[in-house]
């Protein structure tokens, strides 16, 4: 549970003006706790060695800057106030709908009043899933209604619902060994959450591996932790040749209740009902803005996120977050008058969540333009407490990358992580071969991930504000440095 701490210019910016960037908030604690406890024996108290990051000498003209970047960002919750205003208005943003298609042109109208340039939308066609009434009742021992989220992209039930018994398997072996009695079963996938890449594999292939055995219908249970009866939607991706069949999430509690009833011998039989269809493909945008660079302005230094979410919660953490963080590194330049060397460019993604579609559209209208793109960055990951970056790219990249978040040392921001990238850059980046980094951060992403909660509330405006300031930081530098990023 996060609470909303109070937002005021703080102690820590008081600390930056004093010490500069360099300096850490802990060691300023240790160092007051050190000098209460030596003030006790010794006046006047000895000297105390506050760490220092070694930053090399090459980066000394981008210290002022990076100090401003930080201490503007921190100084208010502009990027917090920015994605409450997106969620509470425009709601979830699922591709196709109307609340997306409205988001847009408000993020349009924004970008331009922040005074970021050349702002405007490339048109993508995206698929349209619309999830319609749907539920999950017990039917029999004793009839009960159950928690539950149809699947993205999945196909519906006939209007009257499927009705069946239940078979749970904890595993794909176990799916096999059960193969004789899954014909015509809703099948449960009851497989507890490890890892998100570790678990996914069932919400995604366990629909058409149960239907491949006769099944009628799948149940998944909720891919992140455990969380409050919390359905975690998503989509699947149905096996070409096997039957479509209709596949749903429940809750952790839910499934863990199933399996008991079926491990004490009850029958228990099922009826799940599904409006799910998708509508004719529809017309939607990738938003982009820039700031110009003032030498070299054909190259481009890519930071965004997706713009599309999930159809339950406001899609503040997935990934309004990522988009608003991003947005506001641009922000920030803009209003401290710092424009770079080369081009930094804002992209907000349509539909990575069920097609990823913007992301391809990207590679495909920018294409003659890639081989200029220096770096590109994804946030996909939450807007909790930043720690730094994932890079992939050469390992003399890797070295700049590292030395430039020396800069970050002061909001804890400074870890370089061995492998960056993000859905929705990754067929450009491995198009043209281009450095790719990732916003990494400490927070529990996958207990709200696809699900309800997915809501502004979860966030700490310092938090988002501290992510805008690593992210502005890293982006400004590789744009501004003589040399291009390798
Ligand atoms: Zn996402």
């Amino acid at each position: 549970m996060l609470t909303r701490r109070r937002f005021t210019l703080s102690a820590l910016t008081l600390v930056f003006i004093v010490n500069g960037p360099n300096f850490r908030v802990k060691d300023l604690s240790f160092r007051l706790a050190a000098e209460a406890r030596a003030s006790v024996n010794q006046f006047p108290p000895p000297a105390v060695d506050v760490r220092r990051a070694p930053a090399p000498e090459w980066l000394a003209p981008y210290r002022e800057p990076a100090a401003r970047l930080i201490g503007e960002s921190i100084a208010s919750d502009a990027a917090w106030q920015r994605l409450a205003y997106l969620g509470d208005t425009f709601g979830s943003r699922l591709s196709g709908s109307p609340n997306l298609d409205a988001a847009i042109r408000w993020a349009v109208d924004e970008m331009k009043r922040d005074g970021l340039e050349n702002v405007h939308t490339e048109p993508v066609k995206v698929p349209y899933w619309v999830r319609g009434r749907e539920s999950l009742e017990i039917v029999g021992p004793i009839p009960q209604p159950l928690v539950m989220l149809g699947l993205g992209n999945s196909v519906g039930t006939p209007p009257a619902g499927i009705e069946a018994d239940l078979v749970a398997v904890r595993s794909f072996e176990e799916l096999e060994a059960a193969r004789e009695r899954v014909k015509g079963h809703i099948v449960l996938f009851n497989v507890p959450f490890t890892t998100y890449g570790e678990t996914v594999r069932f919400r995604t292939n366990g629909p058409s591996r149960a239907a491949a055995f006769g099944a009628v219908g799948a149940l998944v249970r909720a891919v992140g932790p455990a969380g409050l009866r919390t359905p975690h939607t998503g989509t699947l991706v149905y096996t070409e040749g096997q039957p479509r069949i209709p596949a749903a999430t429940v809750t952790t509690e839910d499934a863990a209740r199933l399996q008991r009833m079926l491990d004490r011998g009850t029958a228990v039989r099922l009826k799940l009902t599904m409006e799910a269809r998708f509508l004719p493909d529809a017309d939607s945008a990738n938003v982009v803005g820039e700031i110009r660079g003032r030498e070299r302005p054909d190259e481009v230094i890519v930071i965004g996120g997706h713009f599309d979410s999930w159809d339950v919660g406001t899609g503040s953490t997935d990934d309004g977050g990522g988009c608003v963080a991003t947005w506001e590194a641009l922000r920030l330049m803009k209003k401290l008058h710092l424009r770079p060397r080369r081009t930094v460019r804002v992209v907000f993604w349509t539909n990575e969540e069920n097609g990823g579609r913007g992301g391809l559209a990207y590679r495909d209208q920018h294409e003659t333009e890639l081989s200029n793109h220096v770096m590109m960055l994804e946030s996909d990951g939450g807007v909790f407490r930043p720690r730094g970056f994932g890079f992939s790219g050469s390992e003399g990249g890797r070295v700049k990358v590292r030395e430039i978040a020396t800069l970050l040392a002061s909001i804890d921001a400074d870890a370089i992580g061995p492998s960056g990238g993000g859905a929705d850059i990754g067929p450009s980046v491995q198009q043209a071969n281009i450095p790719a980094m990732a916003l990494e951060v400490d927070g529990n992403y996958f207990l709200i991930h696809h699900t309800p909660a997915d809501t502004v509330d979860k966030i700490d405006p310092e938090d988002i504000a501290r992510s805008a300031a690593a992210i502005a930081v890293m982006t400004y530098v590789i744009a501004e440095m003589p040399e291009r990023l390798k």
